[in-house]
């Protein structure tokens, strides 16, 4: 029998209802042994997640020392939950007034923030009569705050070897001085693949309330094509700019491990769904484009000098300034006697793009700087592209038939991707006239 580790998200949990079809969908397949949980999410839209509940009862208890009233809200989330759910027997009202006396003491919004977990990780385990297991246990972060694997894989094997069945509360491990200390927002989905990789799953199911990764944004096109198979690779590329079903971190510790991600509705089952696969094991398809995703809103810093190929040392001292000045660059698209650095518009705030300019101006003298701003940045991505001639001169004529004037290319040296760079207003059009070339036009 195949071994699954499954992860299920926030509005999967949001309420008993719903907590009802996440264990009838456990239930359902006996591989899926290990199950990591997050906290509630918005029952609907105008709702709030626990997690952002969490976060105020950090606030009051910062202010005044006690946390009573935004945890009253936190109490009636959860005994409602626990009510719906009918589970006699279950005495959730001990575990909230002992999680209350521990915000209250504690005064760490990690710790405070992590409890939507512990608490719904409790429930869960109660109503699968499975083993409840601590992540505080088994998942550690090292001196620098990141994630240490040795540690954390031995204790999971060790916590889970012997055990059947366990439910594990995502978002959360514990630092090296023995303190809760939580991932990024959203990071359930890393723990979920932290588990899968420490008991070497055969699969990581993530449960979420999408049926996958669609080719492209359905806000920008309607009913975009859904991608049922996926590298990690091409993953990477378009959660980066911007697909994001999964938290982008997501993807490490399961790629390592060459272990599958499923992605799952869990109000809809039975579709099915996006399995990520690691480059070993991915099959191509017939499309050519497996994905289009971009972002709005770079700078682009064109850098011009007569003979700047034989001039050594020119893109490491341009590239020292960014770093004294603690900016990151997305992309450097360079010429013979060109240079071009692709930032995100944030982090050029008023004054701060004036005073890059001076200091790349003295560092390299180059003749020539221009600054195009308001640009977004579209990529296409597939491992077909590499194989298929004439990709870029498609996705070229499609944009010119577009009207659309191209301000910049970047072709990642994978070649599993092609960049362009376009005025923010033309974003929209970009992205359908690509969708339209690749994926609704039949080649003869
Ligand atoms: N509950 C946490 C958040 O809201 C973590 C997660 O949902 O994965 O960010």
């Amino acid at each position: 029998m195949s071994l699954i580790v499954c992860k299920f998200g926030g509005s999967s949990l949001a309420d008993g209802t719903n907590i009802t079809r996440v264990t009838d969908i456990i239930r359902s397949d006996p591989s899926r042994k290990y199950v990591v949980v997050s906290a509630p999410g918005k029952r609907y839209s105008e709702d709030i997640k626990v997690t952002d509940l969490l976060y105020a009862c950090y606030r009051e208890c910062n202010e005044t020392g006690q946390c009573g009233e935004a945890f009253s809200k936190i109490r009636t989330r959860f005994t409602s939950i626990v009510r719906e759910l009918g589970m006699d027997g279950f005495s959730i009202e001990e575990i909230l007034n002992e999680t209350e006396k521990e915000i209250e003491e504690r005064k760490s919004s990690d710790f405070t923030a992590s409890r939507g977990e512990y608490l719904n990780a409790r429930i869960v385990a109660a109503k699968l009569n499975w083993k409840f297991v601590d992540a505080k246990d088994i998942i550690f972060f090292n001196k620098a705050g990141l994630f240490d694997e040795e540690k954390s894989y031995k204790a999971i094997r060790a916590a889970l070897q012997n055990c059947e069945n366990a439910v594990i509360p995502g978002f959360y491990g514990t630092d090296i001085n023995g303190n809760i200390k939580t991932f990024s927002r959203g990071g359930s989905d890393i723990s979920g693949s932290i588990v899968a990789r420490g008991v070497n799953a055969d699969l990581y199911e993530n449960w979420t309330d999408v049926s996958g990764f669609l080719a492209c944004d359905p806000r920008i096109v309607n009913h975009p094509e859904k991608i049922e198979n996926i590298s990690f690779k091409e993953l990477r590329e378009l959660s980066y700019m911007g697909a994001n079903v999964l938290h982008a971190d997501s993807i490490f510790p399961v790629r390592k491990g060459d272990i599958p991600i499923k992605i799952k509705n869990t109000f809809r089952p039975e579709d099915a769904g996006t399995l990520i696969l690691p480059s070993k094991k991915y099959v191509k398809g017939n499309n050519i484009v497996t994905g289009i995703a971009g972002k709005k809103d770079f700078t682009v810093l064109f850098l011009e000098k007569s003979m700047m190929n034989s001039e050594i040392g020119f893109a490491r001292k341009v590239l020292s300034v960014l770093e004294q000045d603690g900016i990151c660059f997305e992309h450097m698209p360079s010429g013979i006697d060109t240079l071009s650095l692709v930032i995100e518009s944030k982090y050029l705030a008023e004054g701060v793009l004036d005073k890059l300019i001076r200091q790349i101006s003295d560092a390299v003298k180059p003749d020539y700087i221009r600054i195009l701003e308001n640009i977004a940045l579209v990529a296409t991505v597939g491992h077909g592209m590499t194989s298929s001639v004439g990709t870029s001169a498609r996705l070229f004529s499609a944009l010119s038939e577009a009207g659309i004037n191209i301000r910049m290319i970047d072709q990642g040296s994978s070649e599993i991707n092609i960049i362009v760079g376009i005025d923010n207003d033309d974003y929209e059009k970009c992205v359908r006239a690509i969708y339209r070339e690749f994926f609704q036009k039949t080649q003869n």
